[in-house]
């Protein structure tokens, strides 16, 4: 495989807050510390961020992984970098615990349907719910299944570098032998002993010199649906080996940033680091960035347990759990009052509150047009953007950001109601930054800028959440979002070609 080892694309641009940016930091869980961030190849910055693996719906825990990241790559620009950001979508390998059956393969299987359908329909899913949440699209969206060369090229690279064997037609990884002169382990901190000895006997273990040994091509079971033609066998490749090879394709051989959830550490980023470490000799990414997870009422949000509760589900209030619907920007600010390090809990009064603060947030965003300058400033605008930075420049972190913003709202309200001015340089000066962070670094827009084509969006998926109901003949709910939606001023036609609305 060719690789490109520099980021390639157009300088021209400088950095906004030249001074502000040599500022930042961020926790590189590889390092376990607090560690200034210095690119590779500065103004550029390659990020790389595991991304869904497309069976279903995400739910949203998952949206608030991809919103962390949004919000990590949205200060990067706002910093003036020139960000290649890669997220894959995970189409093949992804390999359920217990029974290994490829978790799309399954679907299909399920459904009776070809497994590309069930990946093109919850790409779209997936592409509709990013939108809803604001979060911007990244450069490039490579899938597994267009990179199975690369991936049976890495595979190769491995076996000749002999830490790779193959075993009735699969390859798997030897953890040993790479362990003898690397520390597979150091990402996660787990120990290769407990890991031979801990290792839970799966599907085809004995295939295994080890059991802490993991596939990077599985031959294929004569029922299982997606499969290529590989030397070893007609197979398939195992699910960390597309994300070695994809990052290294687009961010080159050792890049920046490497992202996912905290759950990925073990095993899928462990072993993508041995995988590039044996395969290209080199380490993957400097630094690694790993969000925490988020719960439901205390419970861990996953789709493999059925615990998930989707955007749609967030977004109607159809749910029971939920005792009313929240908007997206609602959900996205509320994730957002949380640091991506820490875990947060989804629950209703903790959701209400952030309503009322999102919203407390966006009429001062409006009241900032209204205000007019004096002859002095009552406060120095220079002191409260610099926490603002602060802030942001400490790892990501949003929830100290927010509350600068609330001192913010809080002196909006003194120049609106009490008399109190900023000069014109000054109140010019402010407006910007206020703005600025609340639309471009934390993305958040009002629910009517949000009209065009987030309603859209919605609509989207509250007709399609009717038309399922028809679907199982409960015509009362169908009726009664049908009426819903009238009364909020959308006309719903049922017609052959679908369901049309429009506004009345
Ligand atoms: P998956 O589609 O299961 O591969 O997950 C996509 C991304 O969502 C990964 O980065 C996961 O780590 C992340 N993720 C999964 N469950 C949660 C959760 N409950 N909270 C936050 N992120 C999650
Ligand atoms: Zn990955």
């Amino acid at each position: 495989m060719e690789h490109l080892t520099v980021l390639r694309f157009n300088v021209g641009h400088s950095c906004i807050f030249a001074d502000m940016k040599t500022a930042l930091k961020v926790y590189n869980t590889l390092a376990r510390k607090t560690e200034e961030f210095q690119p590779i190849n500065p103004p550029f910055v390659g990020l790389y961020v595991c991304g869904p693996t497309v069976y279903s719906e995400v739910h949203i825990g998952n949206v608030r992984t991809f919103t962390s990241f949004d919000l990590i790559y949205r200060y990067l620009l706002h910093l003036g970098y020139k960000v290649r950001y890669v997220r894959n979508i995970t189409d093949v390998g992804h390999l359920l615990d217990d029974n290994e059956e490829d978790k799309i393969s399954k679907k299909a299987r399920l459904e009776n349907i070809e497994p590309m359908e069930v990946v093109q329909r919850y790409t779209v899913d997936f592409h509709k719910t990013m939108m809803l949440f604001n979060t911007l699209p990244p450069s490039i969206e490579p899938t597994a299944t267009a990179h199975l060369i690369e991936q049976i090229e890495l595979i190769q690279t491995i076996l000749d570098k002999g830490l790779a064997y193959e075993s009735n037609g699969s390859v798997y990884f030897d953890v040993l032998k790479y362990s003898a002169d690397h520390n597979y382990g150091e990402l996660s901190g787990r120990n290769i002993d407990e890991l031979l000895v801990n290792t839970r006997d799966l599907d085809g273990q004995d295939d295994k010199k080890h059991p802490a040994d993991f596939a990077i091509w599985k031959k294929a079971e004569p029922q299982h649906i997606m499969k290529w033609n590989a030397p070893w066998s007609l197979g398939f490749p195992g699910w960390h080996l597309e994300c070695s090879v994809m990052s290294t394709k687009y961010l080159g051989t050792t890049f920046d940033i490497h992202g996912g959830g905290m759950d990925l550490k073990f095993p899928h980023h462990e072993c993508e680091i041995a995988q590039n470490e044996a395969g290209y000799g080199c380490a993957p990414a400097k630094y690694w960035l790993h969000t925490n997870m988020l719960t439901f009422n205390g419970r861990k949000m996953a789709k493999s347990e059925g615990t998930g509760v989707t955007p749609k589900e967030m977004i109607t209030g159809n749910h029971p759990l939920l005792t009313q619907a929240y908007s997206p920007m609602t959900i996205r600010f509320f994730m957002l009052q949380a640091h991506y390090r820490s875990t947060l809990d989804f629950n209703n009064e903790a959701l209400q509150a952030a309503e009322k603060g999102f919203r407390r947030l966006m009429t001062a965003v409006k009241d900032l047009d209204g205000l007019k300058s004096g002859n002095t400033s009552f406060f120095t605008v220079e002191d409260w953007k610099e926490e603002l930075y602060a802030a942001m420049n400490d790892d990501f972190n949003s929830p100290i950001a927010i509350a600068q913003l609330f001192e913010g709202v809080r002196l909006i309200n003194l120049m609106k109601d009490q008399g109190e001015t900023l000069t014109e340089s000054d109140l010019a000066a402010f407006t910007s930054a206020f703005k600025t962070f609340i639309t471009d670094v934390l993305g958040l827009t009002t629910e009517e800028e949000n009209d065009s084509g987030e309603v859209d969006g919605l609509m989207d998926f509250i007709l399609q959440l009717r038309n399922e109901a028809k679907a199982r003949k409960d015509y009362a709910t169908s009726d009664e979002i049908r009426d819903k939606l009238n009364e909020l001023g959308f006309e719903i036609k049922d017609g052959k070609e679908g369901t049309t609305f429009s506004r009345k």
